[in-house]
């Protein structure tokens, strides 16, 4: 499976209960079964504020690629291309970034964005497919498009939902 970011939206008073509404979210939807493994933030952190976990320097580590060197191994006028010649590649986990959850009305402008054309895009999408598998005659991939576009047009939580709102249980962003 691949790696997909997800802005949820829940009703909470504060931070440690916006979380905790957002994981008993995710637990309860659908028996769990939408995702196999989350983080919070992840790979996406910074995506509502801006933040980049690449420039934080908790998240670099020795780089093992050119033992901390910088130095490409095989081509020693270009940089090692693991850690871009700084000798501190990147972590696999990075740390807990306090702007991965935040109140709707301080990040809207970068939520709606995350949003952008997403229902149409994703209607786009699964009508491509069915078009293109229909014709091929392939019944495994075309089940998988009509799958998709079923659950666009009931407007369910998937895998690949841009932003999930809880309370409206539709992929939008509230006015
Ligand atoms: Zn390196």
């Amino acid at each position: 499976m691949g790696h997909t970011g997800t802005i949820i939206l829940v009703k909470a008073a504060n931070r440690r209960e916006a979380i905790k509404n957002a994981r008993d979210f995710l637990a309860a939807y659908d028996r769990g079964r939408v995702y196999d493994y989350y983080r919070l933030g992840g790979w996406w952190s910074g995506l509502l504020t801006g933040y980049t976990p690449r420039d934080n320097p908790a998240n670099r580590e020795f780089c093992v690629s050119c033992n901390g060197t910088g130095k490409n191994r095989s081509n020693a006028n270009e940089p090692c291309f693991q850690c871009q010649g700084t000798g501190k590649s990147l972590k696999w986990e990075w740390a807990r970034y306090k702007g991965d959850v935040m109140p709707l009305s301080d990040v809207k402008d970068n939520v709606l964005k995350c949003l952008g054309n997403w229902r149409d895009d994703e209607l786009k999408r699964a009508n491509e497919g069915i078009a293109k598998y229909e014709k091929e005659g392939d019944e495994s991939m075309l089940g998988w498009y009509l799958l998709k576009k079923g659950n666009r047009l009931c407007d369910l939580f998937t895998w690949y939902s841009a932003v999930y709102d809880v309370e409206e249980e539709s992929n939008s962003v509230p006015d």
